[in-house]
């Protein structure tokens, strides 16, 4: 069966073709699955023939709600949703007075490991298809009324170890007869695969690039993300600076404020010294707390925010929306699976 809502218009106007189709259906039904529509029927400006044959060849992903949670403070809302074969990811609407922005999950887990984060505690399931990630946008959109002007991919999952899928997903969001969201309403969060970010800066995409740095250190950055054993801060930093050179769009660093670990004042001078000669900015994350860690949120997050300022280095603490409705992404899916006993299964087929 065809995941007909992850190709674009040209690979659809492609199968199309196949079966002996003008070129024009494929603009039809591009329109129709970024409008939503859960089946073939509902295209009605489609031939009966036509309808019958894509109900035969073809799939239309949609996710249903499993549960949602809205906060009273301030109208954010967090879905999880179940996926067409059991499994659940999280998706949260947060609305800012520039635009409601989405934020979607792109993998069932994670498999990167690091230690503050809920959604890698049991490790990676699968990827999601580009349609799985589209869906969160448009059933987000449908469900809540709120048009969608932003996304951000920092939800459950890494987006560069599912790039190819991320990829699609990008161009399918951004394309004119569809959502249309443009790249540079995008960020895209990564904990720092260095050569999945290189691949991304050939690409010359116009978002915003999101590294979750997290420590200046070797030592304490490898205790914190697994992902620093094998590539150390300095790789990652040149790597980063490449990825400037080559898209002239500047790095924003994810920093997330962890009691006693990484917000001593000599930490925040190593970071200015980490980012001096490049253009960037420092996104403070006061941690949420996930259950089974030990890490606690850091007491020091203005200070440490005073020390990098007075030192040149631009740093922001970022709002905490949802406060009231299970806090970062990831807990909702555990606690789901922990209180219904759900066993997903592994890679099953879509
Ligand atoms: N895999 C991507 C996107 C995941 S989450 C990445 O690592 O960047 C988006 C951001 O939330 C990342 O910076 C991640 O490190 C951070 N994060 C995860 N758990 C957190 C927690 N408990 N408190 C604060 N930030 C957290």
């Amino acid at each position: 069966m065809i995941d007909i809502k992850s190709m674009l218009p040209d690979q659809l106007g492609v199968y199309l073709k196949e079966l002996g189709q003008p070129a024009f259906r494929s603009k039809q039904i591009f329109q129709w699955l970024h409008r939503g529509v859960t089946s073939f029927d509902q295209m009605t400006d489609l031939p009966k023939a036509l309808r019958e044959t894509l109900k035969e060849q073809c799939y239309i992903t949609a996710p249903i709600v499993e549960r949602k949670q809205q906060s009273a403070l301030d109208g954010t809302i967090k879905y999880l949703w179940r996926l067409r074969d059991g499994n659940c990811v999280e998706t949260v609407l947060m609305r800012y007075q520039h635009g409601n922005t989405v934020c979607v999950s792109c993998q069932v887990g994670c498999n990167m490991g690091c230690k503050f984060c809920a959604s890698t505690l049991g490790g990676k399931v699968r990827d999601l298809q580009p349609s799985e990630i589209l869906d969160q946008i448009i059933f987000t959109q449908l469900d809540s009324g709120a048009e969608i002007s932003n996304i951000v991919m920092m939800g459950i999952g890494e987006p560069l170890d599912n790039f190819d899928n991320v990829i699609q997903f990008l161009h399918l969001v951004n394309h004119p007869q569809g959502v249309n969201i443009g790249m540079r309403h995008i960020s895209l969060s990564t904990c720092g695969l260095v050569k999945k970010i290189d691949k991304l800066a050939q690409l010359g995409l116009q978002l915003t690039l999101s590294v979750s740095l997290h420590a200046p250190d070797d030592e304490t950055r490898s205790k914190l993300m697994p992902v620093n054993r094998a590539v150390g801060v300095d790789l990652l930093m040149d790597t980063c600076r490449r990825y400037f050179q080559q898209t002239g769009r500047r790095i924003s660093y994810e920093y997330a404020m962890i009691d006693g670990v990484n917000d001593g004042d000599q930490q925040a001078d190593l970071l200015v010294k980490l980012l001096r000669g490049q253009p960037g900015h420092v996104n403070l994350i006061p941690l949420n707390h996930v259950e089974e860690s030990p890490l606690k949120p850091s007491r020091r997050v203005r200070q440490f925010q005073k020390r990098l300022e007075s030192q040149g280095v631009t740093a922001t603490v970022r709002r905490k929306l949802g406060g009231d409705i299970d806090a970062s992404c990831g807990q909702l899916r555990r606690k789901h699976m922990q209180q219904d006993q759900l066993q997903p299964g592994k890679d099953e087929a879509l």
